[in-house]
């Protein structure tokens, strides 16, 4: 078996005091899996900072290892699903919440919750996705099957800086979308625009409270932020049109009017990453491996060690990183 390796660990006390340490563990340290996997990147998500930090109650069992994704060769696996030396990619399903997670060099996970890395992407590349691309690819499929096509008119996207955002954008883009990136940080308008934003507006436009109606400016949205962000789009979206929801970086309120709904056939389509059947996975990373341009991913990740995960954990919270972290555990 393994020599002992690295992992970040989160401990809670007895006054429910979380704190968070890098520290050596073995195998068995981890929790039950039919599957170790050697880690080869993980990703730093929005998610990750609030366990990490505690921000939220994202991490349910103590003691934890957080990292809620990775990409990483099978070492071992007791199910005829995968053998060793086949490569496969974890999202979600409570890993790095209630199962022990990706920060560490070494996960014990269950074969019924990876998928085979598709061949076009090398491990850093399908972690510069993530989960947050990954969630954005599940959003422009969600738009998609209710029939919003580029012809329809402009699809906003929020939270434009970030993950779920500039995986989004670039995305959208690529498939002929007029894209509207709205982001707090319009000093990265020339990154965005190179992601294939064609304008930007200022978050600010879209998070105070929301009148029943707004003038109808987007086809579709794509909205990372939540609460009065969402009840604006929603507020604002065409007659038919549809808003995919994934994330809550402004709330996790939606403190809006069923008047887009009923008198304007507005839809809310809710996206979840966590849960997703495997079918709709392997659908997500094929589109992703189809529709994504591979030089836009480089130019909106930034690749760090496994030392720099805690920091970036607390950055991701304040708003401050650009796109993906990708993390090279090699
Ligand atoms: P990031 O932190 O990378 O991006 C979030 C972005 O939201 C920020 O970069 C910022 O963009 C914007 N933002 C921050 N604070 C506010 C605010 N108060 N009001 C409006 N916008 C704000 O996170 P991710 O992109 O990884 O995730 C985005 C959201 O999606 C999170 O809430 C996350 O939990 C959720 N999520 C949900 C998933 C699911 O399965 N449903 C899966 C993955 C993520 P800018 O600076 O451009 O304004």
């Amino acid at each position: 078996m393994q020599e002992p390796f690295r992992a970040i660990w989160i401990t809670r006390d007895e006054d429910k005091k979380q704190s968070v340490e890098v520290r050596e563990v073995a195998l068995d340290d981890l929790m039950e899996g039919d599957t170790v996997v050697e880690v080869e990147a993980t990703t730093v998500n929005y998610k990750d900072g609030l366990a990490i930090t505690g921000a939220s109650p994202v991490v349910r069992r103590f003691p934890m290892v957080p990292g809620i994704d990775c990409a990483g060769t099978v070492v071992a696996c007791e199910s005829d699903r995968f053998q060793p030396g086949d490569r496969v990619i974890l999202n979600g399903f409570g890993v790095g919440e209630t199962h022990t997670g990706a920060f560490a060099r070494y996960a014990r996970l269950k074969s019924d919750w990876l998928i085979a890395l598709p061949e076009a992407l090398s491990p850093l590349q399908a972690m510069a996705v993530g989960t947050a691309g990954y969630t954005a690819m599940l959003c422009v499929m969600a738009l998609e099957n209710h029939g919003i096509t580029p012809e329809r008119g402009p699809v906003v996207v929020t939270g434009a800086n970030g993950g779920v955002g500039t995986v989004a954008i670039a995305l959208l883009a690529r498939l002929g979308y007029e894209v509207v990136a709205s982001t707090g940080r319009t000093n990265e308008a020339d990154f965005l625009k190179g992601l294939g934003a064609a304008e930007i507006i200022h978050r600010d436009e879209l998070s105070g409270p929301a009148r029943p109606l707004a003038k109808e400016r987007f086809a579709g949205g794509v909205d990372a932020a939540g609460s009065h962000t969402l009840a604006n789009i929603l507020s604002m979206t065409q007659y038919g049109g549809a808003v995919a929801a994934c994330g809550l970086a402004q709330g996790m309120d939606l403190p809006g009017s069923v008047a887009p709904f009923i008198l304007r056939g507005v839809s809310l389509l809710g996206v979840d990453s966590v849960n997703a059947p495997l079918a709709l996975r392997r659908q997500a990373w094929a589109r992703i491996v189809r529709d994504l341009d591979i030089k836009k991913l480089d130019a909106l990740s930034t690749t760090i060690g496994f030392d720099g995960i805690l920091d970036t954990a607390r950055s991701i919270l304040a708003g401050e990183v650009r796109g993906r972290v990708v993390v090279d555990m090699n």
